[in-house]
């Protein structure tokens, strides 16, 4: 696989996030599936990747605890493109057992507790997912974290044995922006609302200016803990934004 992904990446080294979407796409015809949480970010890519071909998977994590505004800017989507998203849910029985041994704000309680209900809503149904795929599309940049720095284009996730291609990770998020507004995408109001990182409504809160993007996220932990074991970069966890 490292042979394989080091082709990749020389030979899509110079290549647009389209023509990286179009590669992918035409080699992995039906194990190719973006994830999105509906960030901006991910809404660039619905964009790119509807254009290139309607048919191609995209999946949501429906935690159950999402913003209403969430919900609205993923019905938006379906309307515009004209397309299914496919929204995963976690195991209903997880989600009683958990909520009934732990009530429904557990994740307030202790950092295990938080991680417990990341794993039952999140982790679960999307390592179920990936496990039937070869590639998996993401939103992440490099320049929304230092963690992120070293992100590559293309890269192998071990953690989940697949592809994982970051077409917009040399995005600024001017770029992103622009685009969105260029091609008039729909996007969750609360970027509006100082939002820039949105997951579960519980989860997140809005930011001050000068704040660090994540600041909203689980903020009543402490930094070192904020993350949910979605994504890694090289060996290193990193955070996911929007997810
Ligand atoms: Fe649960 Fe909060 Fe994680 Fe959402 S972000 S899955 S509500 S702990």
């Amino acid at each position: 696989m490292d042979t394989k992904i080091e082709e990749y990446r020389s030979s899509l080294n110079n290549a647009s996030s389209e023509s990286i979407l179009e590669f992918f796409i035409d080699r992995y015809k039906g194990k190719i599936g973006l994830a999105t949480s509906f960030g901006a970010e991910d809404q660039v890519l619905t964009d790119i990747i509807s254009k290139i071909n309607k048919n191609i998977l995209i999946f949501t994590l429906d935690t159950g605890r999402l913003h209403q505004e969430t919900y609205d800017v993923m019905q938006e989507t379906m309307k515009k493109y004209d397309i299914q998203i496919k929204v995963l849910f976690p195991e209903n029985k997880d989600v009683e057992d958990m909520v009934t041994q732990k009530g429904p704000n557990l994740f307030y309680e202790s950092v295990e507790n938080r991680k417990q209900c990341c794993f039952v809503r999140k982790i679960k149904p999307l390592k179920c997912i990936l496990s039937q795929l070869d590639v998996w599309v993401c939103g992440l940049r490099k320049s929304q974290s230092i963690t992120r720095s070293s992100l590559d284009k293309i890269e192998y996730d071990s953690a989940n044995g697949l592809i994982k291609i970051n077409p917009l990770a040399d995005w600024s998020e001017e770029q992103v922006w622009e685009y969105i507004n260029k091609y008039r995408i729909p996007y969750n109001k609360l970027h509006d609302r100082g939002f820039p990182s949105i997951g579960c409504a519980p989860c997140t809160r809005a930011i001050k200016k000068g704040e660090d993007i994540r600041a909203g996220r689980w903020w009543w932990e402490p930094p070192e803990t904020k993350e949910c074991g979605l994504h890694k970069v090289g060996n290193k966890l990193i955070r996911k934004r929007n997810i």
